[in-house]
């Protein structure tokens, strides 16, 4: 297999969950492949409701821990074992963004995510989805 960095934005979501299986699949057996699971932890200057630099470190490290928490419990829900898997989480005002930082700070070279997310309602495509697909030239794999 020609990628060698993959990433799964995981909300904790049905679709994220068959994202992550999806990944692991391609990537098994294959020498040299990293499989990076990443939760954005979304976190906003304003609603930190801090204005000091202190305050706000505090604050971001706090929402990071928690994800980092429920993305854990959900992965063991799920019975996905994190043994060679690179577990992130990443503070961002938005997922989409979070996402894509991530990317291209780690050479991702495919991105594996679900087509819907925790917030699915209606409609094919989820905006978390439709941002990545809409913002990045690297490949894209949606599982439902
Ligand atoms: P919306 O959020 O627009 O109401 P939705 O929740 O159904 O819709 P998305 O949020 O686009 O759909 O979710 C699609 C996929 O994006 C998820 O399956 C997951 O792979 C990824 N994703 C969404 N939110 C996050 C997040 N905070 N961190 C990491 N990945 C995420
Ligand atoms: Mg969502």
């Amino acid at each position: 297999m020609k990628y060698k960095n993959l990433l799964v934005p995981f909300d904790g979501s049905e679709h994220a969950v068959n994202a992550l299986e999806a990944a692991i699949d391609l990537a098994d057996g294959v020498e040299g492949v990293t499989v990076h699971v990443l939760r954005v932890a979304e976190a906003a200057g304003a609603e930190s409701g801090l204005s000091d630099y202190d305050g706000f470190e505090v604050y971001l490290n706090r929402r990071v821990n928690a994800a980092k928490e429920a993305m854990l419990a959900e992965l063991a829900q799920a019975n996905i074992s994190t043994d060679g898997l690179v577990v992130a989480v990443e503070p961002s005002y938005s997922p989409t963004e979070g996402i894509i930082c991530y990317a291209e700070d780690h050479n991702v070279d495919l991105i594996v995510m679900g087509r819907r997310g925790v917030g699915a309602l209606r409609g094919m495509l989820g905006s978390v989805s439709y941002g990545i697909l809409h913002n990045v030239d690297i490949p894209v794999m949606t599982v439902k």
